[in-house]
């Protein structure tokens, strides 16, 4: 299981009870809160803070982030948070999730499709 500072999103040992990059205590937060903390960073106007969040919502393998993940993806026109997306998708797995990035063979963006390929070609 890897840890996550739920204030500043860095990776954090599991036994700490303050982080040691921004030092908020870390009991103040629960898991649930984080996932829905992340799924709302993905409307984040900074796009290093929405890789962060998708990046990490795939760690979690979290379900919840399927739909609005989707729903970012068809938004944006930034291939690299598309890619991240994908990538978070893939790990979370579910096959809704995996049916999506099938659809994405096909997309216009060659960054997306390479990254498509790649990862239906892992499900194989
Ligand atoms: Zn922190």
């Amino acid at each position: 299981m890897i840890y996550f500072c739920q204030n500043c999103f860095k990776e954090i040992p599991c036994d700490t009870a303050v982080c040691p990059f921004c030092g908020v205590d870390i009991s103040m937060y629960d898991a649930h809160n984080f996932e829905h903390k992340l799924i709302h960073a993905l409307q984040h106007p900074i796009p290093e803070t929405v890789n962060i969040a998708i990046t990490i919502l795939g760690k979690l393998k979290s379900k919840k982030a399927v739909k609005p993940l989707k729903e970012l993806f068809n938004k944006t026109y930034d291939p690299y948070i598309q890619k991240a997306i994908l990538d978070t998708l893939f790990q979370i797995g579910t096959p809704q999730s995996l049916r999506f990035i099938k659809k994405m063979l096909v997309h216009e963006s060659i960054i997306v499709r390479k990254e498509a390929e790649m990862l239906v070609k892992r499900t194989q």
